[in-house]
């Protein structure tokens, strides 16, 4: 049994599709209520791993799901585990563990939305929450819980959760739950739940462990397998700066002025900060917008709109904002913050140097993240060339190149008859070199020091080696191993691929949540640093 997972493991059959396949909702076999629920959610067509994972998982037969983050497992396991509960029966039918709180709140969301019109009820249940809430939630019997396992240990103790009639149990995001440490309780839960059941397992990495946890725990696991197309970062000049965090603002500045980008985006860590940057910059005579999760869906795409057709040149994003948008002519991407994990440096990156265009990636690393600048090289496997803060003096030379352009663009448009004769009429007094250095100066744009707010943000943590007390942010280095560097499908989600960038129409958009670190659902927390 062993051997034969383990060589089914290691030769998995690819789903890889390349282009996404078009597999409507309609088409797989769903009720009535769940394909409206998902429809509402304004889903129109499955990401591949849905469209793979759904109809297996219907069977009731378990399931081993591996794609990349930001591809849609939660509906990829959502849809047919809420699909095989009995809505009238009140007990927990479905349990689904995940790493942390914010992810837990998270996929309950998402299932309360998948479920609302079968009128199925998710409850999160998380470490870090009043234990009597979760126990009045609890007695409401939802039929799903989503918990972290740090959380469940304590309700199975406390014989405040019944787990009698689970007949499907998830594990999500199961190598982030490996890293920080939650084998033991994975493997403690698991061996508490009944044996009649089905088991999904989904993670954007395959380390051995996981293997194990597999072997033990499954059942001839169905493997599917997304692989997420090879990532093109070859055209896109990527570069580094180290600063302060103090020193991010006028630094963007700077660049912008030096660059003169046609069009760029910013990558800010939360919503806060995109909002700060973005009145930053207007506040310092840019055209800019920002784009969040906060927003409205009509806000939304107005935003878009306007950046795509040139109102405005700088889009201030965090990475979920951004996901899957397709905006072709981005010429430069700066990381205002450094991404959380190499993964979705790529996928920021990825939006520029589209369509054969080169882009430039510029990324602000403080210098306690100079090891983000490590970890990005070895999954991009290429170099980042290091930058230095500009000076005053390169971005007064920057903006008077620029007006330069400008004044001579304007001269072989040839526009500008009107003006001929009082310009003969200044030339008969003055010499020409003043008068063009001063209408120069004119045109240059002063570099510009608006006081501005912006708040300060914690450096990102590289996770250090090591399992359970070590529950850092990054996710970057989780695979600890080969996992992520030599593989065909590490990274993946930039140019077109990877993270889902499907279709989805009006509907409501909310996204994974912004500020990723993690928080920890048992014990007392590390002390920062
Ligand atoms: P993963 O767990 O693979 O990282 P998520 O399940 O969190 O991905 O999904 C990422 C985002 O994509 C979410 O905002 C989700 O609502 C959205 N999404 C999922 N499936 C679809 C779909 N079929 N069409 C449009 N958007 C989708
Ligand atoms: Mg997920």
């Amino acid at each position: 049994m062993k051997e034969r997972l383990l060589n089914e493991l290691s030769d998995v059959f690819c789903m890889n599709k390349g282009e996404y396949n078009l597999t409507k909702f309609q088409d797989l076999q769903l009720s009535e209520a769940l394909v409206k629920g998902v429809l509402k959610m304004g889903f129109e067509e499955a990401t591949p791993i849905q469209a793979e994972t759904i109809p297996v998982a219907l069977t009731g037969v378990d399931v081993l799901g591996q794609a990349q983050t930001g591809t849609g497992k939660t509906a990829a396991f959502g849809i047919p585990t809420i699909e095989r509960i009995d809505s009238k029966a009140r007990q927990v039918q479905a349990l689904v563990l995940a790493p942390t709180r914010e992810l837990a709140i998270q996929v309950a969301e998402e299932l309360n939305k998948i479920g609302e019109s079968k009128r199925v009820y998710a409850l999160p249940v998380y470490g870090g929450q009043q234990i009597d809430r979760q126990i009045r939630g609890l007695k409401k019997n939802p039929q799903i819980v989503v918990a972290t396992p740090g959380r469940l240990m304590d309700h199975m103790k406390r014989k405040t959760i019944k787990l009698d009639e689970i007949q499907t149990v998830i594990l999500d995001e199961a190598d982030e739950m490996l890293n920080m440490g939650f084998v033991e309780d994975i493997e403690t839960i698991l061996a508490g739940l009944p044996a009649e059941r089905q088991t999904l397992l989904f993670s954007a990495t395959m380390p051995p462990q996981i293997k194990k946890i597999a072997e033990r725990f499954m059942k001839s696991p169905t493997i599917i397998k997304v692989k997420a197309k090879e990532m093109t970062v070859e055209n896109i000049n990527q570069q580094f700066l180290e600063l302060r965090e103090g020193q991010k603002f006028d630094t963007l500045c700077r660049l912008i002025d030096i660059d003169s980008p046609e069009l760029s985006i910013i990558f800010a860590r939360t919503k806060k900060r995109v909002d700060e940057v973005t009145e930053a910059l207007i506040k310092r005579g840019y055209t800019a917008d920002g784009l969040h999760g906060d927003l409205t869906q009509s806000k939304r795409d107005q935003v878009i709109r306007r950046f795509k057709n040139g109102t405005i040149d700088i889009l201030v994003a965090t990475d979920v904002a951004a996901r899957g948008l397709d905006i072709s002519g981005v010429t430069h991407v700066y990381n205002f913050d450094v991404p959380q994990d190499p993964e979705s440096y790529v996928h920021r990156i990825g939006r520029t140097g589209r369509a054969g265009k080169t882009g430039t990636a510029l990324t602000f690393i403080t210098p306690r993240e100079f090891g983000q600048v490590k970890a990005i090289e070895r999954v991009t496997n290429k170099k980042m060339n290091r930058r230095h803060v500009p000076t005053i003096a390169e971005v007064l030379e920057g903006n008077q190149k620029q007006a330069a352009e400008e004044l001579i663009e304007r001269v072989q448009a040839g526009d500008f008859k009107a003006y001929t004769q009082l310009a003969t009429e200044l030339l008969e007094e003055y010499e020409a070199v003043e008068i063009l250095a001063a209408a120069l100066r004119g045109l240059t744009k002063e570099p510009d020091s608006t006081p501005v707010e912006i708040s300060y943000a914690d450096p990102i943590r590289v996770k250090r080696q090591g399992g359970r007390n070590d529950r850092g942010g990054y996710r970057g280095n989780r695979s600890g191993g080969g996992e992520r560097r030599g593989g065909g499908d590490r990274g993946g989600r930039s140019g077109g691929g990877g993270g889902y960038r499907g279709k989805r129409s009006g509907g409501d958009d909310r996204r994974r949540s912004d500020d990723r670190r993690r928080s920890d659902d048992r014990g007392p927390r590390r002390p920062r640093d």
